[in-house]
């Protein structure tokens, strides 16, 4: 298995500063790009793209097929490379951005002839077994052991909107089973051991507390709390 060159997903940097953003903002965003998922429409500034942290609920939700090949998909592809290389990582998912559509770049050796995106990825052949550390860009701060297949298959459509074949093994085999997770809803941290996730507790309490509280629909309470609360309601 080959060590993660660098950090991102996969391998990640401390970052002092959790800009965490809310699901609801990055999918309320006005722009340009529109694409046709499985799922229907979405609308999105690929421009405004940022990285979503944990414990973001968009992270959790399995992401749609792809159906269009656009200039929005370009776009989103293209500022996905931007925030991967950005935040050093060698692997990003749609979701990571807040899209959740099945789409990942990745990049396992910071050439930018490796560039490399891959929509509706299918994996299959895996074979072998290895453990290692990684991190994700979304769990800045977190790294775990996490056992995968050295070597697999992926189908998937690329960039360019031809289908590819590939056969991948140890850093790549391993980018490729990371990123699809994301596509599943499925963090590094649901692949831990009991010894990861002690190690792990204080930094993944730290993301909780940064991020921006759920939106919790305000019920309005019918039955008065006390006697003197009750009067006071009649009295209105
Ligand atoms: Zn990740």
């Amino acid at each position: 298995m080959l060590a993660a060159p660098r950090s991102g997903c996969m391998g990640h940097r401390m970052r002092r500063h959790c800009h965490t953003r809310a699901d609801d903002q990055v999918y309320a965003m006005i722009g340009s790009a529109t694409y046709r998922s499985a799922r229907g429409h979405m609308t999105f500034d690929a421009s405004q793209l940022q990285i979503v942290h944990y414990p973001s609920a968009g992270l959790r939700k399995r992401a749609a097929a792809v159906r269009d090949f656009d200039d929005g998909m370009r776009a989103l592809i293209a500022r996905m490379f931007e925030v991967m290389r950005q935040e050093r990582g060698v692997g990003l998912a749609a979701p990571q951005v807040g899209v959740p559509l099945r789409i990942f770049v990745m990049n396992a050796t910071g050439d930018a002839r490796d560039d490399l995106a891959l929509i509706n990825p299918v994996l299959s052949d895996q074979e072998g077994s290895a453990e290692a550390e990684e991190g994700c860009l979304s769990l800045p701060g977190v790294t775990v052991h996490v056992r995968r297949a050295v070597r697999a298959r992926l189908k998937a459509i690329d960039q360019h909107g031809h289908p590819i074949e590939l056969i991948g093994q140890d850093l790549v085999a391993r980018i490729w089973q990371h990123e699809i997770d994301h596509l599943d809803g499925v963090l590094i941290i649901d692949r831990m051991g009991p010894g990861d996730e002690l190690a792990t507790r204080k930094a993944l309490r730290t993301l909780e507390e940064a991020a921006p509280p759920p939106v919790i629909e305000k019920k309005v309470s019918r039955a008065p709390r006390s006697a003197s609360h009750a009067r006071r309601a009649r009295r209105r």
